[in-house]
């Protein structure tokens, strides 16, 4: 079977998988207050029709899935799922992005469909900055989750921060040091320009660099980690010396990684969108409803492979803020 190649000789072997666009949580930088409008649930791809398109992507090359939301625990059946990703015959690494809510209570259920590793989203470690940006008062149940993660073997546990000027800078440090007492890996994301009430603006964004050097300023210089080991990625990733767990910068914004992008997303509702940042969306619902043999189908996602922006252009007078906010794309 021919793999899916896009027009920049880009291999794309990796999909991510939005199962839901609900959320226990409202992040101030991902949704307003009220929450968004959500697509009725007949517009929700079943179960089975993602398991469909997971067996052709499958056949065509994609070997790691992420499943994502909204928050991915909140979907009924999430468990069963995961199990049926997992047993795909060429899905080699499934993982899965969560707020931590509810994975003190899901983890070993994940672990045991086959899920191999969670990140889980933590912008503050202080209970009322935690309310302040989730407008949810969760921060313990997410810190068990965590613990809870490690224990099952969800390794390595990867925690992502999206720093914020004014929200949360000032706790870069704290999250850093966590490194140094557990085997997490601390990962800083840039803030990116969605459609949210919050208002994107450019000095809110933090750049990667600026976050090591007030990690280094403040603590000590990081050594770079330079095995791949099998964690091939974006994440620029450094250690304390000596220091159990990692920190990784994501820098989506200052300094884009389009050039090595292997990614697909596919939204709750349906649509395959080849570029993060890009508002192109290729509608898969349809032809998976109308009774589309999976040539077609493949056809489709081949053609879309080959139509994959070579980079986003967030840096350049042209770029719009994406139309969809996070949580109806995944992240
Ligand atoms: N609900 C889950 C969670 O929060 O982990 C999964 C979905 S969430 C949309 C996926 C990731 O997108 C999270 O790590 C979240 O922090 C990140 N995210 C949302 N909006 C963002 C933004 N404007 N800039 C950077 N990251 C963002
Ligand atoms: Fe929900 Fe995740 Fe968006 Fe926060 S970032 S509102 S947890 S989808």
């Amino acid at each position: 079977m021919q793999p899916l190649v896009d027009a920049y000789e880009r291999k794309i072997d990796y999909l991510r998988i939005s199962v839901t666009d609900r959320c226990n949580l409202r992040c101030v930088y991902c949704m307003p207050p009220e929450g968004i409008d959500l697509a009725e649930s007949k517009n929700i791809l079943r179960y089975e029709e993602i398991m469909r398109l997971v067996r052709l992507s499958a056949s065509r090359g994609i070997s790691k899935i992420r499943v994502t939301g909204g928050e991915p625990l909140v979907r009924k059946g999430i468990i069963e799922f995961l199990h049926d990703v997992a047993s795909t015959p060429g899905i080699k690494d499934l993982s899965l992005t969560t707020n931590g809510v509810l994975l003190k209570g899901y983890a070993q259920q994940l672990k045991d469909a086959g899920l191999k590793r969670v990140n889980v989203s933590l912008d503050s470690l202080k209970r009322d900055r935690f309310q302040k940006m989730t407008r949810g008062d969760n921060l313990k149940e997410v810190l068990e989750g965590l613990e809870e993660a490690q224990k099952v073997g969800l390794t390595p546990v990867k925690l992502n921060m999206v720093v914020i000027k004014g929200f949360n800078d000032d706790e870069i440090v704290d999250f850093a040091l966590m490194s140094k007492t557990k085997p997490y890996h601390v990962r800083y994301i840039e803030y990116m320009p969605f459609n949210t009430q919050e208002g994107w603006q450019r000095d809110k964004c933090i750049t990667a660099k600026e976050i090591k050097e007030i990690i280094e300023k403040a603590v000590e210089p990081l050594e770079q980690i330079t095995d791949t080991n099998g964690a091939q990625g974006p994440a620029r990733r450094y250690r304390f010396k000596g220091a159990p767990g990692e920190i990784g910068l994501i820098s989506p914004v200052s300094e884009h990684f389009c050039g090595s992008c292997n990614r697909l997303r596919l939204t709750s509702d349906g649509k395959l969108r080849t570029c993060l940042f890009s508002d192109n969306e290729i509608d898969l619902r349809t032809p998976l409803r109308d009774g589309s043999p999976d040539e077609v189908i493949e056809k489709i996602l081949m053609d879309a492979v080959r139509e994959k922006p070579k980079g986003h252009t967030i840096n350049e007078n042209i770029f719009k803020k994406c139309s969809r906010t996070m949580s109806l794309i995944g992240g």
